[in-house]
């Protein structure tokens, strides 16, 4: 199909199941000691273009891995598609199986958790123009701990 706006993504990516990912889109790895993740892995999928101003993510927490505690003005509508885990969401530990839909609203703490058997892995829908991720304050940590269940569960 001809693309009217003249770049972007392509039309199709065959998915290799060998390596969970697509072809031609990066892995890219966020790798340990860099940041307050561990064990996390990205590849957009698609790019904001034309009407669609989003950008389509897979993001795959490995076993015993988490993604970073945060919080934005913007918005994640997300699909569990491979493994299991559990969710900081909206103020409540949850638990996520494959194909579970989750939604992080403006400004809730949220971090990801996969659990010692599989990976995590989901799609992440996000607007293109977005605010940058805020990390937690000690204050704020303090508060989240306040719940023994939230304080059980977030990392590191
Ligand atoms: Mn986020």
């Amino acid at each position: 199909m001809h693309d009217e706006s003249g770049g972007g993504d392509p039309s199709h990516r065959a998915f290799d199941p060998g390596r969970f990912g697509w072809a031609g889109v990066d892995t890219r790895v966020y790798k340990a000691g860099e940041g307050p993740w561990r064990d996390v892995t990205r590849q957009v999928l698609f790019q904001p273009q034309g009407d669609l101003p989003v950008e389509w993510r897979y993001f795959e927490v490995a076993p015993d891995g988490w993604s970073t505690l945060e919080r934005h003005e913007h918005q994640h509508a997300v699909m569990i598609l491979r493994g299991e885990g559990r969710a900081l969401v909206d103020g409540d530990v949850r638990t996520l199986g494959t194909l579970d839909l989750v939604r992080i609203p403006p400004m809730t703490w949220h971090q990801f958790r996969a659990g010692p058997a599989a990976p995590l892995g989901f799609l992440c829908l996000v607007a293109a123009d977005r605010d940058r991720p805020q990390l937690p304050s000690d204050e704020d940590l303090a508060e989240l701990r306040r719940d023994s269940a939230i304080a059980d569960f977030i990392r590191p």
